[in-house]
């Protein structure tokens, strides 16, 4: 017997609708391409959405065609997310930091119609234009005043567009399960792939988002999303954010550590969510000039482990709660997240710490589990680490146009290619990336436990942790540092402080230091890179 209710689709469209009816004058604010800060708010955001809506379907987009945006985070991005799956297209986000080669590559695997640049990626598309023949039109996210002079002769104005049209349209209904955004993972290896959401599954995601043991989005927040828009949607915020009508502060392209405090503090920024290498960048300032957040509560950290000294920075130095998160681009990308439990209230901080390092526990909808080499499922004792596999409503069933093939085994589970622990609380420990654990002597060295503790170490500022092969042990770990400027720690420092915190066998057998580390498109080290260029080293120790 089914229930009687009434059957509404789930749409994206309903998001922006709720909040430009129901928080109408809550701001949307944005550092603008341009200069200077731009202030809107959800009633206009929706009416110009609406617009967008409008000018696209007189362009011919039609239901399920993929229209690309390369830009940063700002309020004509945000109408765009709406606008574009509003009227049934899918939004596809293109990550302007991935190599020329593969920008041409997704743009032409996914067939975007049309594909809206911020300027500062002009030239980018000029340089490609000879590869990228299927697209109709350029939109430049400007107005007629800033359009930039250029040799593209299907260049289109962002503003020229909207304010052609008159907003009165009403968001179409359609089959939630339609496709709204389509984001490809940045392929350390391979081509890169795509990962096609849901009208369905991105209204459930935001759901979770505003869960109190999600990350407790709510209309008292004042959010500065760091996370870029073109990497999993930004972690879901701008749809979660209008789900509740939560302020978003948004900083276009100045990601450097003065602007954002800057911006921080002149919007009341209540959450913040980002990287640990943009985090790196604005501890250091706000450490340097000894400032204080006078506003913020609590900053969601993830897309790599953070580490626990930034952790301890954060929580003890400023009193901002961390929310350590898990996910990928598969996922949505909220997988787990590490808030505290009841039981944790009158644990000591150093103790709440160290739960805190850990990825966190599942949210509800996601399924989570460890499998060893056999596929039988681990013990959830903390201890025993294999392949961490997930499911559920928001987790990829396959990626678009079948590139690698089946993905989900008989059951429905997702392999994710990372390996972690499961306690018998639920957090969930990332222990490494399948291919980056450093296989000793029958023993697995996790390098993200290695790097954390390194980067612990005075005057070390960020490191990263690579197999080295060996002739007696197959594999030993090298550590590969950055030191703060000008900081005398030598290669036995480091060592010493690891021996405080690591087993003998796991301690690396080395310590180089280099000027920089490589980074792949979306902010993790880019360890392939590494290895390549550590492939000829000899360890002291062989
Ligand atoms: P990419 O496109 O670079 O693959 P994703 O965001 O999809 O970007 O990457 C997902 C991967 O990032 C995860 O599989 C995991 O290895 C890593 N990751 C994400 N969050 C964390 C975290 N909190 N701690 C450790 N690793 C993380």
């Amino acid at each position: 017997m089914l229930g009687l209710i009434q059957d509404r689709p789930l749409l994206i469209s309903s998001l922006i609708e709720y909040s430009g009816l129901n928080h109408g004058d809550v701001e949307i604010v944005s550092r603008s391409v341009e200069g200077p800060i731009h202030r809107t708010n959800y009633r206009n955001v929706n009416l110009r959405a609406k617009k967008l809506a409008q000018a696209l379907g007189k362009l011919g987009v039609e239901l399920g065609d993929r229209i690309g945006t390369i830009a940063w985070n700002g309020y004509r991005h945000m109408e765009i997310y709406f606008g574009v799956s509003g009227m049934g297209a899918v939004c596809h986000t293109i990550n302007p930091r991935l190599f020329p080669e593969q920008i041409a590559y997704i743009v032409n695997h996914a067939e975007d119609k049309y594909i809206f640049v911020d300027l500062t990626f002009v030239p980018l598309i000029e340089a490609l234009k000879e590869h990228l023949q299927n697209v109709k039109g350029f939109i430049v996210m400007t107005d007629e005043a800033h359009m930039p002079e250029s040799d593209l002769d299907n260049l289109l104005c962002y503003e020229t567009l909207v304010e052609a049209e008159d907003g009165d349209y009403a968001w179409p209904q359609f089959d939630e399960m339609t496709a709204c955004s389509l984001c490809y993972t940045s392929g350390t290896t391979g081509n890169p792939k795509g990962v096609l959401y849901a009208n369905r599954s991105t209204v459930l995601h935001s759901f979770c988002v505003c869960t109190n043991d999600g990350l407790g989005v709510s209309n008292r927040d004042s959010i500065l999303a760091v996370v870029p828009m073109f990497h999993a949607n930004a972690w879901g915020l701008p749809y979660a954010a209008a789900m509740c009508g939560a302020k978003m502060v948004m900083p276009g392209a100045a990601m450097d550590g003065p602007s954002l405090y800057e911006l921080m503090e002149a919007e009341e920024v209540t959450l913040a969510a980002g990287v640990p290498t943009i985090w790196m960048m604005l501890l250091g300032h706000v450490k340097e000039n000894n400032l204080k957040f006078s506003t913020m509560k609590r900053t969601v950290i993830g897309g790599s482990a953070a580490p626990r000294s930034m952790i301890e920075t954060f929580v003890d130095g400023h009193g901002v709660e961390v929310i350590h998160a898990w996910g990928m681009t598969e996922t949505s990308p909220l997988g787990t997240t590490g808030n505290l439990l009841k039981k944790h209230e009158n644990l000591s901080e150093k103790e709440r710490t160290d739960i805190r390092v850990k990825q966190g526990r599942v949210v509800f909808g996601v399924e989570l589990k460890i499998t060893g080499d056999d596929g039988e499922e681990l013990p959830r004792d903390g201890v025993a680490f294999g392949d961490l596999k997930v499911r559920g409503p928001w987790i990829t069933s396959g990626y678009f146009k079948g590139e690698g093939g089946d993905v989900l085994d008989e059951d429905g589970w997702f392999t994710t290619g990372d390996v972690g622990t499961i306690d018998p609380d639920g957090y969930m420990q990332i222990t490494d990336r399948s291919k980056d654990v450093i296989k000793s002597g029958g023993e697995w060295i996790s390098s993200i436990d290695v790097e954390n503790e390194a980067l612990g170490c005075p005057g070390i500022v960020e490191a990263a942790v690579i197999a080295i092969p060996h002739p007696k042990w197959d594999e030993r770990p090298l550590v590969i540092a950055v030191k703060e400027k000008d900081h005398s720690v030598t290669r036995d420092d480091v060592i010493k402080h690891l021996e405080s915190t690591l087993a003998k066998w796991q301690l690396p057998d080395d310590v180089v230091f280099v000027d920089e580390l490589p980074h792949t498109a979306t902010g993790k080290l880019l360890k392939t890179k590494l290895r390549e260029d550590f492939k000829d080293y000899t360890l002291t120790t062989a």
